[in-house]
């Protein structure tokens, strides 16, 4: 087993990057970094792949947005860090004139000469919050049909003044043939409502009142390019509590957008890397480290040391953000976990209650996409959730796919995707199908691409669990149905996006999924062979007292193996933070449910192990958001830097957590500093992969599932495998949580359907 240090990099670039010297750019580019590969033009725009040191591809893809040719404008760019081919020398290929493109781009950030533009008094294009260019501008959110051209788009009710008209029709002009051109005289515009939807301002004056109103304190409801924002003042605390309460979200992070770059440099650290993501055409939402001495009040992030930033990405944002001159609270227009809205009266409806008034205006939204949110992990991005920005161009796979498929995801975080050709087209973050509204949403997705892509299902795959929402609709069709396991989907996403063949390690950790034993299955190690999976090892199993509701309360899942560990014993350790977390009379009723293992349904989930160890530490015992113990034993490591683990027990295929958690006991014991055992804990859990790896004799280790969103986990977990020798691989473009099942279901057809 070498470790190499030579990488390839793959970068596909959508854009105007033909005819404009972006090729000898990029030869020149390369010589200068000493890389070899090749660049080439196909039908979905520049490709690139280039090797050499992680340091130099990192160095490679910064310059190519910071030099690239005057002409040459940048609409997406997504990178792929993939293993090395052996490219001797740097050279310019032949086209590839492949099959007729069906890309759909997705909407694009404003870029900077329409902001100079908009900011331009003598220009004619002075404050107006539509302005865009061939360039920049909706795309994905517009779009009716195909062909991209005007009348199959929600401008087409626009008619386009002589002005603009002539623009369109100018080649020399920076706005021929874009479908959304518009200006003052002709386009779309801003109308302000009260929370009955009356208008009380139109134009420029409705968003200097929303200007006024975010400064007093209220919640306003932005229509935006893929949705509605709730906004508020980010540094007004009672206005984000108002809003916490009125949304039903207790303390889930909320999402800030930064007037500019400049402005989050003041409240958070940034890396070059995460300079380059939230200025690039993508503009997601980066997790950034805030520092120290950053002033905004607490309950934006409650016990979180990140923020979630962005700029402004449509002229509207940066008009509204450069008036207000501070950041805001900008977060998904939508009760927790349903689909964002992206009507004025679907708003007006949904958010009664929540917010004050209603900034709108009259182009319509065909179809939502939220912010897309995007993270480094061990120098590299990886993106959360792929929605604007990013969604839906493809994942290009190795071969093309055996006949065209419909692949309908998970239950949670739910994308639905399509397989044609070489091309998997998945679907922006639906959200959890609970809702009936983001039911709703699932079904109508099916159809848009069912429709956009012209594309004639003739199977389709699903998830093996039969109660997922997903799995019951696709069912009640009349095709003939895959059903794969979570886990294994969860390495195959993995796989097809690293461009892995088996055999590989598969690592699948999360919250829960259905396994084929009927049980709920969660801390996997699969062996993926060319036929299949071998459910190689797992967790040890333990119940989760009281179902659903052991999800809800950590407390109850370590009292559970505590109880498994030590027996009666338990209800007379009353030091215990997670006992104490009960009243007199839930404990009499706990006891009764440990005794007899009333509603507790027998798992092996490592997402369930994270929530025992976090309420064991007295860190989180009731949850009010999904992950969130987990997310806050990770916080809880801050500072430390210890390698120290825990004992480490295997036998017969099954890792026992319980002993770790015995050890945990100890340690609390010994008065251990919480962030020490926390530290230990991960570090525990990166070296049993390196162990089963050891054991699985697989150089290929695949790390996917809910659990490797974890960055400490992550980052341990790749570091302690490359030094035992073994090649660590982790998601990039495909989120690692349930956002990649469908990816993960369309590439288990072609191998097992
Ligand atoms: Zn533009
Ligand atoms: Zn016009
Ligand atoms: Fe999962």
């Amino acid at each position: 087993m070498t470790e190499t240090n030579i990488l390839r990099l793959r970068v596909s670039i959508c854009g105007a990057v033909q005819g404009v010297g972006f090729r000898p750019f990029i030869y020149r580019l390369a010589h200068e970094l000493n890389l070899a590969g090749w660049v080439l033009n196909s039908s979905g725009g520049v490709l690139i792949e280039v090797e050499g040191e992680r340091k130099q591809l990192n160095k490679f893809l910064l310059r190519i947005e910071k030099d690239k040719p005057q002409n040459a404008f940048i609409q997406s760019l997504e990178p792929a860090f993939l293993d090395q081919v052996g490219y001797k020398k740097f050279e310019i290929r032949e086209s590839i004139i492949g099959e007729k493109s069906v890309l759909i781009l997705p909407d694009i950030a404003t870029c900077p000469e329409c902001i100079k533009e908009i900011f331009d008094p003598q220009n004619r294009r002075y404050l107006y919050p539509f302005t865009n260019c061939t360039h920049c501008g909706p795309r994905y959110s517009i779009i009716e049909a195909l062909p991209y051209d005007r009348p199959n788009t929600t401008m087409k009710n626009f008619t386009m003044c002589q002005n603009c008209e002539a623009e369109y029709n100018n080649p020399q002009d920076r706005r021929f043939h874009a479908q959304p051109n518009a200006c003052s005289e002709c386009g779309p515009y801003l109308r302000l409502w009260d929370a009955q939807g009356q208008v009380t301002a139109t134009r420029q004056q409705a968003l200097e009142k929303t200007v006024q109103a975010i400064k007093a304190g209220q919640i306003v409801a932005v229509k935006g390019l893929g949705g509605f924002h709730l906004m508020v003042d980010a540094l007004d605390q009672d206005a984000i509590s108002r809003l916490r309460l009125r949304k039903h979200r207790e303390s889930k992070p909320l999402a800030l957008m930064y007037p500019s770059l400049v402005d989050i440099y003041n409240d958070c650290e940034l890396t070059p890397l995460q300079e380059r993501l939230l200025n690039s055409a993508e503009a997601p939402i980066v997790m950034v480290r805030r520092k120290e001495e950053c002033s905004l009040p607490n309950n934006i992030a409650p016990h979180n040391p990140y923020l979630g930033v962005m700029v402004p990405y449509t002229p509207l944002h940066h008009l509204l953000l450069q008036q207000l001159g501070s950041p805001v609270v900008a977060t998904s227009a939508n009760l927790s976990n349903e689909t964002i809205c992206i009507d004025e009266q679907e708003a007006l409806r949904c958010l009664a209650g929540i917010a004050d008034i209603f900034l709108i205006h009259n182009r319509p939204i065909t179809r939502h996409a939220d912010d897309s949110i995007v993270r480094i992990f061990s120098g590299r991005e990886i993106v959360m959730r792929r929605a604007r920005g990013y969604a839906p161009l493809p994942i290009t796979l190795t071969a093309p796919v055996k006949n065209t498929v419909l692949a309908v995801g998970g239950h949670l975080k739910n994308t639905i995707a399509i397989g044609r050709g070489r091309n998997v087209f998945v679907s922006p973050h639906i959200g959890d199908l609970d809702a009936a509204r983001t039911f709703d949403t699932f079904v109508r997705t099916i159809d848009d691409f069912k429709d956009l892509y012209e594309f004639d299902f003739k199977n389709a795959v699903c998830d093996l669990h039969p109660a997922y929402r997903s799995t019951q609709f696709v069912k009640s069709l009349d095709f003939p149905v895959l059903q794969v396991q979570h886990h294994y989907a969860h390495i195959l996403s993995c796989m097809a996006e690293n461009e892995l063949a088996a055999p590989v390690l598969g690592v699948s950790w999360d919250g829960t999924g259905y396994g084929p034993d009927k049980t709920v299955w969660g801390g996997e190690f699969l062996k993926i062979n060319d036929k299949g999976f071998e459910r190689f090892m797992h967790l040890r199993e333990f119940h989760l007292p009281g179902g659903t509701s052991a999800v809800r309360e950590p407390r109850r899942i370590a009292a559970r193996i505590l109880y498994e560990l030590f027996g009666d014993e338990l209800f007379d350790m009353h030091k215990l933070l997670c006992l104490q977390a009960f009243s007199e009379a839930e404990l009499k009723n706990l006891r009764v449910v440990l005794e007899k293992k009333i509603n507790s349904p027998v798992t092996s989930s490592m997402g369930r192990l994270f929530d025992a160890v976090s309420s064991l530490l007295g860190i989180r015992n009731i949850i009010q958001f999904e992950g969130q113990a987990a997310m806050e034993l990770e916080f809880a490591i801050k500072d430390a830097s210890t390698e120290d683990i825990f004992s480490i027990d295997i036998k017969d295929g099954i890792i026992d957590g319980h002993l770790v958690l015995k050890e945990i006991l100890g340690d609390i014991e010994k008065s251990v500093n919480t962030k020490i055992i926390a530290a230990k804990f991960h570090n525990t859990l990166a070296q049993i992969i390196v162990e089963v790896a050891k054991e699985a004799k697989i150089e290929k280790v695949v790390l996917s599932g809910g659990c490797f969103q974890n960055k400490y986990l992550t980052e341990h977990a790749i570091d302690r495998l490359r030094k035992a020798g073994f090649k660590p691989y982790w998601h990039q473009r495909v989120p690692p949580n349930d956002g990649g099942i469908s990816l993960g279901q369309i590439i288990s057809a072609q191998r097992d359907g």
